[in-house]
């Protein structure tokens, strides 16, 4: 114990060992010094819980345990990171943890998307910390300045690019022109897709992440299910290309924002799609496998947080600030902020969210179609911004860009215009983001 700690040492219970456990641990014992002059107690790792023993981790064997429940329950652990995943399990031994009075930090946003309020209600029952900064955008803060630097501000939007597989994915197309099958099993190959892509691809990932953000920003409890979701498994080369044409590229967005309905009521909206967004945008040149998240907050304005949204040490990092902010509040007889849910704001249905539109259409290519396509858009209230063709003869297409509309206006136009003679299929029907009317 150096001379400024005078607090007894803080037993830490790792649970899980794989990417972002063995980060944690190895910056445990790399700065245990830095870390207990900043805590104001010595950090001591009690134990590590994995699932295979007996694999050479470069940690004692004594550390080790497969018995996640016996290593929470143990009287010398009092903070315990969670960082094994999945849904079962960690439910389980977080809430053993705190009902049994210890502070947890885990980074398991599927599991906080669906299960914060029981787990903020036994944290708050027992008075301590619930921590989930590397739940939401890997290394980038963005939880703790929407919770404590933001708390006397009124946020309207959060709008970000909070999954590294799609974006890589996205990124990637647009720059080589390659079809979405290659580029994932490209990004497969190079470890930026896992061997089952389903929950990056399909956008669960960014949904669980924007149901946090949105619970935060909004002082709302919002969960998964509440989060309207497409993903990018339809993207075509054609779309990116389309895309390039208007200036714009197409990423996958998750956006949290609070609107007022025609009516005058506040609403907020929690969705996840892809989206044209303009080149000259912020998220438009993040690239790659990074993350970036915009913050619109009333007298703040625009906030912009980028870096690397995934990947052990970088996920360790926010880990890390977590454990101790948890172990100062431990040393100093306090806690955290607790959850904010007080607004119970409702979710607007998808159907209402207004946003500008990009429709990519097959069409015959002879006089009339333009007037009959413009005819049908304008029957359902969307005005149109720009059309340009591309192709010629068979293979002749209509790209509109419509001003704001609902989504439901725009949905009957789609189903209308499909049924146009002239109208062969309506190929691509994207969102188009970050742009004002
Ligand atoms: P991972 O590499 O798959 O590691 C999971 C660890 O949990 C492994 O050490 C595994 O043990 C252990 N484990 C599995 N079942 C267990 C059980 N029944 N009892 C005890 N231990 C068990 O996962 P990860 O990538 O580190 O991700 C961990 C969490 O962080 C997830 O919630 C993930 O969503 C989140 N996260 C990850 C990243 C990232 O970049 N990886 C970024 C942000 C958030 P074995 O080693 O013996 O298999």
């Amino acid at each position: 114990m150096t001379s400024e700690s005078a607090h007894r040492a803080i037993g830490v219970a790792v649970l899980g060992l794989g990417n972002v456990g063995s980060e944690v641990v190895r910056i445990l014992r790399e700065h245990s010094e830095d870390l207990e002059a900043r805590v104001g107690a010595p950090l001591e790792l009690r134990g590590v819980a994995v699932r295979r023993p007996g694999k050479d981790r470069g940690i004692p064997e004594e550390l080790q345990t497969t018995d996640a429940e016996s290593l929470v329950a143990r009287d010398d652990v009092d903070l315990v990171v969670e960082v094994i995943g999945g849904m079962d399990l960690p439910r389980k031994l977080i809430l053993s943890a705190l009902n049994s009075g210890k502070s947890v930090v885990t980074a398991n946003k599927a599991l906080l998307a669906d299960h914060t309020g029981e787990l903020a209600e036994a944290a708050e029952l027992h008075n301590v910390d619930l921590y989930f900064e590397a739940a939401v955008a890997g290394a980038i803060p963005v939880i703790r300045p929407l919770i404590q630097s933001l708390a006397g501000d009124r946020v309207n939007k959060v709008a970000g690019i909070v999954n590294g597989t799609t974006n890589f994915i996205l990124s990637a197309m647009d720059e080589t022109g390659a079809d979405y099958a290659s580029t994932l099993a490209e990004a497969g190959r190079l470890g930026y897709a896992e061997a089952d892509p389903t929950a990056d691809v399909e956008g669960y990932d960014a949904a669980a992440k924007a149901a946090i953000l949105a619970s935060i920003a909004f002082h709302t409890r919002v969960t998964a299910a509440d989060v309207y979701r497409e993903g990018i498994s339809k993207i075509t080369a054609a779309d990116l290309t389309s895309a390039r044409a208007l200036d714009c590229t197409i990423k996958l967005l998750s956006i949290c924002e609070r609107i007022t309905t025609p009516e005058g009521k506040e609403r907020i909206s929690a969705r996840v799609y892809p989206a044209l967004v303009p080149l000259e945008h912020p998220l438009a040149s993040v690239n790659g496998a990074f993350n970036a998240v915009v913050v619109e907050a009333e007298n703040a304005g625009r906030l912009m947080f980028y870096g690397q949204g995934a990947g052990g040490a970088p996920t360790a990092s926010a880990v890390m600030g977590d454990l101790v902010m948890a172990a100062r509040n431990k040393v100093n007889g306090g806690r955290g902020p607790r959850e904010s849910k007080y607004a119970k704001l409702k979710v607007a249905p998808i159907g209402d969210i207004p946003t500008r539109y990009y429709v990519n259409m097959q069409v015959a290519d002879k006089a009339g179609v333009l007037s009959a396509v413009a005819a049908e858009f304008s029957q359902h209230g969307v005005s149109i911004s720009t059309v340009r063709q591309e192709g010629a003869g068979d293979g002749a297409r209509l790209v509109v860009v419509t001003h704001v509309a609902t989504d439901s206006a725009l949905s009957e136009t789609v189903e209308a215009l499909s049924k146009l003679e002239f109208v062969t299929a309506v190929t691509s029907v994207l969102r188009l983001e970050g742009t004002e009317q």
